[in-house]
């Protein structure tokens, strides 16, 4: 080609227009993936902004990690009430007052940086140190039925020992998730930490999900949710925590409170519309004393189903195809019976029913305001009925007795990593009981009760021949 002065200004332009085009593309990239607080439209692009923060945070003090903390807690609490409706809203499950509630466990109740607790040996070797170092970037995935909860939750343990997280949340809660992360990012901006310490992604869904677990700078993944997610971070091939569902029963035998029974049952099932994986979600009584439960029941906001017929309907309703039927998940009892042609007011909280220890109600985790009762002889028989209702999940069960036996051999034999007694089930995550809050409780990978020192890796300091002044 002959290269003279025309066609040389002309290839120039040329040159000049394609990439003007490349520029334009990329800034508009760059402005989707820059990720206001914290949502990022690209999964590897939220993953690494969070691993760059993770270093800044790693080498700052101990001090920034508080004053975040601090700063997260304070500005939730001011968010409790839009979050809480914001949740309800969006899901169409659960309780606004009760979620209220919930955010404020996990502010005032979730441990800080306190929880890392040092160990130490030494001896004429010297001094070795085992202390709770940060795995790095975590990918957390949370629930729709506590969506900002647990994000709060985690993010105040995650970051208390030193990781950054990037939240995988439910596509069903995308906007409430999204909400906390936004105002988790404003408090920790706040309180001078790192930008992108928390992350999410615009487009929650199970392929997203799935390319966080994958991405090779994810070196811990935390799961919270059904058994499908559990089973999926497990086999992943990273440092796992699942956090998987539950079928608690309560047992009531004849040495118990009766009334103080029936009302922490039903305030327990009741809370949130029976969204926790640790409510109530099946009676089994103690024949002696079911009559008198059902009645105190009925006096605490429990309607009694007893026509089967009723019973058989509800349950076409409520499941599909053996599962429970999301259109009736975390809704009021009210709304349940109103759609079985059955008008209540507001102060019934819990449709009970007696069944037997394999009706689809009692065997399946239900999370509705929807409680089957099931009768046995004894104590001992209420056992063993309760550990088959729980399926082997291992996570929560209740007990209302004062025989120090039968409580002794309930809390062995259920293997549960919460065991309530004489309680309604919420005092079991530190409301109402004694202990922290969390809203990650981990039975099947066995951290139980997560807090910092849960996402936390132990290392060894060994200092040989010196420092031990034994
Ligand atoms: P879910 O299992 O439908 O979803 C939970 C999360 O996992 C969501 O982010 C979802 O997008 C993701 N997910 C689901 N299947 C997946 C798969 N195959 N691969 C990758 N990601 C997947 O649960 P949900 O309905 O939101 O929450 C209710 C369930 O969670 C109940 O079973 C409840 O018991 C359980 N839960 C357990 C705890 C606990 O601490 N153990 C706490 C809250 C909820």
């Amino acid at each position: 080609m002959d290269l003279n002065e025309k066609n040389l200004g002309d290839i120039v332009s040329l040159i000049m227009k394609e990439l003007e085009k490349k520029d334009i593309t990329e800034n508009k990239e760059c402005d989707i993936e820059d990720g206001k607080n914290g949502i990022f439209s690209s999964v590897d692009v939220a993953i690494s902004k969070a691993k760059e923060a993770q270093v800044i945070l790693f080498a700052s003090k101990l001090e920034l990690r508080e004053k975040i903390i601090k700063s997260i807690r304070e500005d939730i609490r001011a968010a409790a009430i839009e979050l809480a409706e914001l949740a309800v809203e969006e899901t169409g499950m659960g309780r606004v007052n009760d979620k209220i509630l919930k955010h404020h466990a996990a502010v005032d109740k979730t441990p800080g940086v306190e929880d890392l607790k040092a160990f130490a040996f030494s001896g004429d070797n010297g001094l070795t140190v085992m202390e709770l170092s940060p795995y790095g970037v975590i990918g957390s995935i949370t629930p729709s039925t506590n969506p900002s909860e647990t994000i709060v939750c985690n993010a105040i343990g995650m970051i208390a020992a030193g990781n950054s997280i990037v939240f995988a949340p439910h596509p069903g809660a995308k906007k409430t998730s999204q909400r906390a992360v936004e105002i988790i990012n404003k408090a920790i901006s706040k309180a001078g930490g790192p930008d992108n310490l928390v992350v999410t992604i615009s487009e929650p869904s199970i392929e997203n999900t799935n390319k966080i677990v994958k991405n090779p700078d994810i070196k811990m993944v935390v799961a919270t949710g059904g058994p499908g997610v559990v089973k999926s971070v497990m086999s992943s091939g990273k440092k796992a925590i699942g956090a998987g569902a539950g079928n608690p029963p309560a047992l009531v035998d004849e040495t118990a409170d009766i009334e103080k029974a029936a009302k922490d049952i039903i305030d327990g099932c009741s809370f949130d519309n029976n969204l926790p994986c640790t409510s109530e979600k099946e009676v089994v009584a103690v024949d002696s004393i079911t009559d008198y439960l059902i009645f105190e029941m009925q006096k605490n906001g429990a309607y009694l189903l007893k026509d089967d017929k009723i019973v058989n309907k509800l349950c076409e309703m409520v499941m599909k195809n053996g599962s429970p039927n999301r259109a009736y998940v975390g809704k009021d009892a009210s709304y349940i019976l109103k759609n079985l042609g059955i008008d209540v007011g507001a102060e019934i909280k819990v449709i009970i029913t007696e069944t037997d220890a394999k009706h689809p109600l009692a065997v399946s985790e239900m999370l509705m305001p929807i409680l089957p009762i099931i009768r046995v002889k004894d104590a001992l028989e209420g056992i063993k009925v309760s550990k088959k209702l729980e399926d082997g999940l291992r996570h929560t069960a209740m007990i209302h007795s004062k025989n120090i036996d039968i409580l002794t051999k309930y809390a062995r034999d259920m293997e549960t990593t919460i065991l309530v007694k004489n309680g309604p089930s919420y005092s079991g995550i530190g409301v109402g009981g004694e202990g922290y809050s969390t809203f990650t409780i981990a039975g099947p990978t066995g951290e139980g009760l997560t807090s910092a020192r849960s996402f936390a890796r132990n290392r060894r300091c060994v200092l040989v021949g010196g420092l031990s002044i034994k």
